[in-house]
């Protein structure tokens, strides 16, 4: 059903002809946001519930999302999900910064968003101490349809950015504002 993406009212005379206006920057949004490719970075226990939101019962396919990349560069919906040493914290850099433009991070659970309850010298507390994030999930773990919630909620940040998400001294200000360290 097409006409709920109208954001803009066909001109007269061309309402029921098959034409519909809009702008660019929506076509692109709406073909972002329905073909997000998720990179699962699962290190513990959360990963199991990605693994049943992707199964039959939650079916991610039915927002687009089935086709998954364990290739940072065929990617742009990076879900990361489970324990994060700070250890591993360079690598999940890394992947990140393998990961073209544009680009999305989901925080999948509790461990992810804060450390959860490793509150432990060697966990990083929460992943956007090392990378930017546009969701975050919480529960430990959560459920399949608090990690679909999380995906819709991203598809509407993605919907209603512009073509041109961010410069690449915008991007290069933004990562340097994380410490690695
Ligand atoms: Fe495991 Fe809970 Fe951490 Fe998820 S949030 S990885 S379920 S301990």
């Amino acid at each position: 059903d097409s006409s709920k993406y109208t954001t803009v009212a066909p001109p007269e005379g061309y309402a029921g002809e098959g034409f519909f206006a809009t702008k660019l920057s929506d076509v692109v949004g709406l073909a972002r946001a329905n073909s997000l490719w998720p990179l699962p970075f699962a290190t513990s226990c959360c990963g199991i519930e990605f693994m049943a939101t992707m199964a039959s019962h939650y079916d991610v396919a039915r927002f687009g999302s089935e086709r998954m990349s364990f290739s940072p560069r065929q990617a742009d919906m990076l879900l990361v999900m489970g324990t994060i040493a700070k250890k591993m914290a360079p690598i999940l850099r890394e992947v990140y910064e393998q990961m073209s433009e544009p680009k999305w991070v989901i925080a999948v659970g509790a461990c992810a968003c804060s450390g959860g309850v490793f509150d432990s010298y060697s966990v990083l507390q929460g992943i956007d101490k090392v990378i930017p994030v546009d969701v975050y999930v919480p529960g430990c773990p959560p459920r399949p349809e608090q990690i679909l919630d999380g995906i819709m909620k991203l598809q509407e940040i993605v919907k209603n950015e512009s073509v041109r998400r961010r410069s690449s001294e915008e991007y290069n200000d933004l990562l340097g504002s994380y410490n690695i360290k």
